[in-house]
């Protein structure tokens, strides 16, 4: 037997222990990424970055994910001085977070997208929806990295935004390098121990020294702490209370002349996940900082960053989800027990669907908000910019919180292994906690969905008007279908905007923004069913919708015996090989 075919062997019976996804290309096993870029892409772009993404599938599934289990099992440390004795402090991570880092702006550029033309040989920038498709792969391997790439982008689209030309042509390029000897990576510091929610109350100061301002104070959570630039929020001396009163800075690692600036970082969390990147506490002793924009706007020009996060922590949780998709389905097809194949055992089956469900849901609406914020960015669309307003709040909170209960029930159809360290399960669940916790908790983004973008801006308006105009297109949608979404828009837009209407309901924010996001995408897998069957003849996602519709929009029995063979039949169309068309769908459709 010749080597080759004994590792062959083995590995066959391996797999059949414990299959893994090793070696699988993330792009390719995920048609409905290509579904979605064509919708929401020129074919022009789609066609030039399909190769890309195929490299990156292809490296997410085996290297990178190599990479970030060991990076994960090998956090950063602090080290308070150089080997000098000089009190130089530095971060040790891990060669394989290296690697991470060269692959995520070195080979993909993810951070520079939106900033730099020419990133992997596109003549202009990137719209957010092509960015967020490198995201959504790169981090289905990496999570912990996810957030440095996130806000290097975030701290430059800040900068280019409101600095003044000065701070512009010393950072910008250094945040949007791809070279990773002259790249600048971002952070964003702002919340402290006093509140992380309530920004107000934050107690860094600045005061003016000529033409910059000394900063002190602490920091009690800052990802990516050794960034060599942070966007953080100081309240200038003499300024009035609450968020009014907080400006924004741009705080330099190192001063002008080489020397560090005037913080220190006290300490490295020891996280539940995302452990391969450092999150520290940091102590601000009159460190050099630069006013970015109006000092009284502060808090509302952050606001634009910690958006953009939003809508990529959305991305990210749906990233975790695919990843756990493709770990559950990965076994599901390939161990057996009781003499079958597990995706075969009507149970198991059924499981699946529900982690299915929730992962394309959110795939569409990430998607669906990207494409909003590019109408509202680049094309200067109010109308997509009140609907951005409502839509991004809404992935936001649904998404991060669906993708803990999928990944840590893909972890379970691993069975116990699933929860031993050495294959992705436990990792992606542990990463999972944190989507709904960071850029705002789960109850301060659903608050923001309903008292701010409803409440204050009256944004259901917006949705509303999308929805209707989503349903009016999907002509291929049989009528009861669409009437039956139809009703379901009215109905969850007024229950929002009746929460909304009264701080007395505030208790139903959550309930209300869980209704939206259901409704928005039951829709919008509707809307995209009705343009794949035309371009390839398959209208899976019709039934996704109707399994939206079903499980989280209409009251049900829960003593009702029967459902079970029409949701086999439905999980055998979304789980075969086969496209499915729409009159078998409209039959599916029928309750
Ligand atoms: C791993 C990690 C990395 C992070 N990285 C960063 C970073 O790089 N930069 C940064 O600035 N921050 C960062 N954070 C901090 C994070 O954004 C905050 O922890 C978060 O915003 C919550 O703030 P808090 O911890 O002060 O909790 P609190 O604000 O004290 O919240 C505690 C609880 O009270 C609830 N609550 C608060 N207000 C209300 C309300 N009005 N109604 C109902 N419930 C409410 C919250 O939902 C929460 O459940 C990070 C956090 C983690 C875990």
């Amino acid at each position: 037997m010749t080597t080759a075919t004994a590792q062959a062997k083995s590995r066959n019976a391996s797999d059949a222990i414990a299959p893994d996804t090793t070696g699988l290309n993330f792009f390719r096993a995920d048609p409905s990424l290509v579904d979605l870029l064509q919708i929401h892409l020129p074919q022009k772009l789609v066609d030039h970055i399909r190769p890309h993404l195929d490299r990156l599938g292809a490296l997410a599934g085996d290297h990178l994910d190599a990479c970030a289990r060991l990076a994960d099992r090998h956090p950063p440390v602090l080290h308070p001085r150089d080997r000098f004795g000089r009190d130089v402090q530095w971060i040790e991570y891990h060669p394989a977070y290296r690697e991470l880092e060269n692959a995520a702006y070195g080979q993909f550029g993810i951070h520079a997208m939106s900033h730099r033309k020419g990133i992997l040989g596109w003549p202009e920038t990137y719209p957010a929806a092509a960015k967020h498709a490198f995201t959504y792969l790169f981090n289905q391997a990496e999570f912990g990295l996810g957030c440095p790439i996130n806000v290097t982008d975030g701290a430059a689209m800040l900068l280019s935004r409101f600095g003044d030309d000065r701070l512009k042509a010393k950072y910008l390029d250094g945040l949007t390098q791809t070279d990773m000897t002259n790249l600048t990576q971002g952070a964003q510091f702002m919340t402290e121990k006093e509140g992380g929610s309530d920004v107000g109350k934050l107690t860094t100061t600045a005061v003016r020294e000529g033409d910059h301002w000394r900063l002190t104070g602490e920091k009690w959570f800052c990802s990516n702490a050794d960034a060599k630039l942070a966007m953080m929020l100081a309240r200038p001396e003499g300024a009035v209370n609450g968020t009014r009163g907080v400006g924004l800075f741009l705080l330099p690692r190192t001063l002008d002349d080489g020397s560090p600036n005037s913080y220190r970082i006290v300490r490295l969390k020891d996280k539940l996940g995302t452990r391969s990147m450092a999150s520290g506490e940091i102590k601000l002793e009159g460190a050099v900082a630069y006013a970015v924009g109006n000092l009284d706007r502060g808090f509302v020009q952050m606001a634009e960053m910690v958006n953009w996060s939003r809508l990529s922590n959305g991305v990210k949780s749906t990233a975790l989800m695919r990843r756990a998709m493709h770990d559950a389905l990965t076994v599901a097809r390939g161990r057996t027990a009781f003499g079958h194949r597990i995706i075969d055992l009507p149970l198991a089956r059924r499981q699946l669907l529900k982690l299915l469900v929730p992962l394309e849901q959110a795939l569409s609406l990430c998607f669906v908000t990207a494409s909003t914020l590019d109408r509202a960015e680049q094309q200067g669309s109010q109308e997509a910019a009140l609907l951005l307003r409502i839509l991004t709040p809404t992935l936001k909170f649904r998404s991060t919180r669906d993708a803990r209960k999928v990944c840590g029930d893909a972890l379970e159809m691993r069975g116990g292994i699933g929860y031993v360290e050495e294959f992705a399960s436990a990792r992606v669940l542990r990463d999972s906690y944190l989507g709904s916790i960071w850029e705002g908790t789960s109850n301060i983004v659903a608050l923001d969905a309903i008292s701010r973008a409803i409440g204050r801006h009256g944004a259901e308006s917006a949705l509303a008007a999308d929805l209707h105009a989503r349903l009016k297109e999907s002509t291929a949608i049989p009528q009861s279908y669409r009437d039956t979404l139809k009703h379901a828009i009215d109905r969850a837009v007024r229950f929002a905007t009746t929460v909304a209407s009264s701080s007395d309901n505030e208790s139903d924010a959550r309930r209300a923004t869980t209704l939206l996001y259901h409704t928005a995408s039951a829709v919008t897998l509707a809307w995209e069913a009705g343009q794949i069957a035309e371009r390839r003849g398959d209208a899976r996602r019709l039934l996704l919708s109707k399994l939206v519709v079903d499980h989280h929009l209409t009251p049900s029995d829960p003593y009702a015996i029967g459902s079970g063979s029409r949701e086999q039949a439905i999980a055998d169309a979304l789980f075969g090989e086969q496209p499915v068309a729409v009159d078998r769908d409209s039959a599916l459709l029928a309750s």
